[in-house]
């Protein structure tokens, strides 16, 4: 994807889009396709393989690995022309867990199934999605945010009795009151606010230590995008924004995410901090060339891979310009 002349290295943006939708209640269609590939996840964690370029581990429908597999397959698309399946595979205990490593913002673990091959294991996504192809990547993340969902809407929500897999996964049905329900999005702002030759960043408790990233806000019922933007940097900074440019958008399956990434043109500087920051600070364009170089003395980037680290990069290498906000 190329945005204003620069080159965006989002990751899950692009390389696959044939969601294949009549497919998935259309399992005799399906049938007659090739054998379909299968991804398992395991808590949230895509199985990968290879060292460097990592790809998706991939497995065929009867590999003893999915034994541990809930019986629910979630029909991706295709890809290559071959149907893509996901399965999910918590269920499975590895020996030697350690739950404290697994609740880390990055848990950098790699866990390995005593039926796959050494170069086979369920890494954090957070980690491999910059080393796996567009393809890949955006597929897991999507099998990701799936997941999530049907662990957190087990139960009907109009009813409260408990919902069951439809459509290919693509849905939950109430057997009591037939309500449908479908997967969620939830659209989050993310802004690189600008003022002349500075942009505002900032952090958040609990992240690793030194990064610093775009602000960011969960989009309310019944706001604009741009309202939400103006809203979510005075909340946080007490600055107010003037104009606001959209930029691009990214899929973020922590847990079902849709960043939309803007510029934003500050109206004032004077930062008040609220509870939901533990730091906000201006920087200039050279203190940001360091920051994305991991040459701040102080400072660490937004991880590779995520829209804010696009937004700065973009911002150094003078593809977005406060003025260009409208
Ligand atoms: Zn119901």
């Amino acid at each position: 994807m190329q945005m204003f002349g620069g080159r965006s290295e989002s990751a899950f943006v692009g390389g696959w889009d044939d969601r294949a939708g009549a497919l998935r209640s259309d399992p005799e269609a399906l049938a007659q396709l090739a054998p379909a590939l299968t991804l398992p996840l395991w808590r949230g964690r895509p199985l990968v393989q290879g060292e460097g370029g990592i790809a998706a581990g991939w497995l065929a429908a009867d590999h003893p690995v999915l034994a541990h597999a809930r019986p629910e397959r979630l029909f991706l698309g295709l890809h290559q022309g071959v149907a893509r399946l996901a399965a999910d595979i918590s269920s499975w205990e590895p020996q030697g867990l350690d739950p404290a490593a697994m609740a880390m913002f990055l848990d950098v673990a790699e866990y390995r199934h005593p039926a796959l091959a050494a170069e086979f294991r369920f890494a954090d996504l957070r980690a491999t999605m910059t080393q796996m192809s567009a393809q890949d990547a955006a597929l897991a993340a999507t099998a990701r945010a799936m997941f999530n969902w049907h662990r957190s809407h087990r139960f009907c929500a109009a009813c409260g009795q408990g919902s069951a897999w439809a459509d290919g996964g693509w849905q939950r049905q109430c057997p009591a009151c037939k309500a449908r329900h479908f997967p969620r999005t939830d659209p989050v702002v993310i802004m690189l606010v600008l003022s002349g030759n500075r942009a505002l960043l900032g952090r958040s408790p609990g992240w690793p230590e030194g990064m610093y990233s775009a602000l960011a806000g969960f989009v309310e019922p019944g706001e604009t995008l741009e309202a939400a933007v103006r809203r979510e940097v005075a909340e946080e900074t007490a600055i107010t924004v003037g104009r606001v440019r959209y930029i691009a958008s990214q899929p973020w399956p922590w847990p079902g995410s849709l960043m939309l990434g803007f510029t934003a043109e500050a109206q004032s500087e004077a930062i008040t901090l609220d509870a939901e920051l533990e730091d906000a600070r201006w920087i200039t364009r050279e203190e940001a060339v360091e920051v994305l170089a991991g040459q701040h003395p102080l400072m660490r980037a937004p991880r590779r891979g995520a829209i804010a680290h696009d937004l700065l990069n973009l911002w150094v290498s003078g593809h977005l310009q406060a003025h260009d906000a409208a």
